[in-house]
């Protein structure tokens, strides 16, 4: 007897991403898994008197997106709060603070996120003396896209105790200013977190990222606080079509958070954590946490098996470590935040537990030094098929290039991330990394050339999660000067990189990332066809229906 599908998808563009039976026009679906992948004439017949039939409408069907970087508790804490995506100006600036506040009488510190480094002007950069003029009485922090530098007003900095300024840890720094006070400019994690503990989670869900611990002292009331931020998180994560994410900070505390969601109401996305590693933690923790965890946390729903690590900061910051002088700043290359010797020892240790690997690597001196990490892995342990990767290489040396073959390191990049895409300015950053280096920043057509596997992503909060904007960034990207080679993917191997290579960097390629017979249902349907769509009009083609697990996760 047939089997009767629980769902039909029909009168749909499916892109399977199986090289074997890449088109079709209808999927059926029983349970959690693929029926059947074929023409409707086929399809219809696993269609019995409970099967719900979905009709396309002529829309593109794809395996769900894979968002293989993500902050999952920190993209959905700033749901709730100020997004300067867009303004520009201080006056700008300045109503937008202020209707936020008045919004929000009762918070003890108000948090603006995406504060582009020139939201007042070109060649100005943010003080405290600014945000004091806009918010003299209340405590005020703005972070910049990339969350590795903030801006806080003097009664924030008074509240956080950094007024005076305070040693942060190497890499990590509290500029003061002329006056021996802090300037208001905050960089990188141990500088910001003194004042954003003070928010709604407080501080809560920068933790992974910060210091890959866990909160000390939470309330049973914070903990179910905490728990309503993840879950409207991943509603949202739902509704833009995605159906598996790969966190790139971790932490028991997120972990344990989502596997009481999972045994309650069930996760409606797939999700991947990793231990995050940090300089001060002992190579033991790989086996006592991360390779503990990894058989603790280890369904297909919710899996704990990677180990994360940030080698750089970021360019703007002047925290992204390079080869040669900043452009800009002679005789400063940036400063890693491993030794080399130590990121050798975690990387060969961990290879030899069988934990992938995941650094940020912004600079290409943080890049290189990962692929000799990854390099001494293979030397010590022998060759195996571990699918280390980078996160982010905005910068690669052109002898590194061949390497991520050679090696078989993961490229993991974010087309939402090049100056001048998504909206992003193209200064101070081209000028930071200057001219001689643009060949080879967010090369993405030259690594997949090189034979690098590659995966796209958005980083969200860093960038809005919106796979159709990313994928939209990554068609339309434009080129900094005539002459620079053209780095785009073509609509398939973006798509790809959304979908099947993500399930492949996982080692879940066996059941998903593509649309066939036996593998997990995790669907999107959308509501035009990619295909024929104007590139700059990508993002115009919204998910309809998303399915993971068998399970109606979205309906438009
Ligand atoms: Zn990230």
């Amino acid at each position: 007897m047939q089997t009767e599908a629980s769902f039909i998808i029909r009168n749909a563009r499916v892109l399977t991403m199986d090289a074997a039976n890449p088109r079709a026009n209808a999927v059926a679906i029983a349970g959690n898994r693929i029926l059947a992948v074929g023409p409707e004439a086929e399809i219809d017949a696993f269609s019995g008197p409970d099967t719900h039939v979905i009709d396309a409408g002529g829309g593109t069907v794809l395996p769900g997106f894979n968002e293989a970087h993500m902050h999952i508790f920190g993209g959905s804490a700033e749901l709730s709060e100020l997004s300067l995506a867009g303004v520009k100006g201080f006056d700008a600036l300045e109503k937008a603070v202020k209707a936020y506040a008045a919004e929000y009488p009762e918070r003890r510190l108000l948090i603006a996120q995406q504060a582009d480094y020139t939201i007042l002007s070109d060649d100005e950069r943010m003080t405290r003396h600014h945000l004091d003029r806009i918010l003299p009485d209340r405590a005020l922090l703005i972070v910049a896209p990339d969350h590795h530098t903030a801006w806080a007003n003097t009664t924030a900095l008074t509240m956080g105790g950094i007024l005076e300024g305070r040693d942060v840890g190497v890499g990590n720094e509290i500029v003061m200013g002329e006056d021996g006070l802090a300037s208001g400019e905050l960089r990188e994690s141990n500088a910001i977190r003194p004042i954003s503990a003070f928010g709604e989670t407080g501080g809560r869900e920068m933790l992974g990222v910060g210091t890959g611990g866990d909160p000390e002292h939470v309330t049973a009331e914070e903990r179910a606080g905490d728990i309503e931020v993840i879950k409207r998180g991943l509603a949202y994560v739902a509704s833009l079509g995605i159906t598996s994410l790969q966190n790139m900070d971790g932490s028991l505390y997120q972990l344990e958070m989502l596997d009481e969601i999972e045994r309650t109401v069930g996760l409606p996305v797939r999700v991947r954590m990793p231990f995050h590693m940090k300089n001060f933690m002992p190579l033991s923790d790989l086996e006592t946490k991360a390779a503990a965890w990894r058989e603790r946390f280890n369904t297909d729903r919710l899996r704990c098996d990677f180990v994360k690590l940030f080698m750089d900061g970021v360019t703007e910051s002047g925290t992204a470590v390079f080869i040669d002088d900043y452009a800009h700043q002679p005789g400063w290359k940036g400063e890693p935040l491993f030794s080399q010797d130590h990121f050798d020892s975690i990387a060969i240790a961990a290879d030899r537990l069988g934990l992938p690997v995941a650094v940020h690597a912004i600079g290409d001196g943080a890049v290189r030094m990962v692929l000799n990490g990854y390099e001494a892995a293979i030397k010590a342990n022998g060759k195996r098929d571990s699918r280390n990767r980078i996160e982010h290489i905005e910068v690669v040396h052109p002898d590194d290039i061949p390497r991520f073959k050679e090696l078989g390191t993961v490229a993991s990049m974010q087309p939402t991330h090049p100056p001048g895409s998504a909206d992003l300015p193209v200064e101070p950053y081209l000028s930071y990394i200057g001219e001689d280096r643009w060949p080879h920043a967010f090369a993405w057509r030259t690594l997949v050339d090189a034979g690098a596997e590659i995966v796209f992503a958005t980083d969200w909060p860093v960038s809005p999660l919106d796979p159709m904007h990313c994928i939209e960034c990554a068609m339309t990207r434009g080129l900094w000067k005539e002459g620079l080679k053209d780095q785009r993917l073509s609509l398939a191997e973006t798509l790809a990189a959304y979908t099947k290579n993500g399930a492949w960097v996982e080692f879940m390629e066996d059941r998903k990332g593509m649309l066939k017979p036996g593998y997990l249902a995790d669907i999107v349907v959308l509501s035009g066809n990619v295909e024929a769509a104007d590139h700059a009009n990508l993002a115009a083609i919204r998910p309809v229906t998303t399915m993971c697990d068998g399970r109606i996760t979205y309906q438009a």
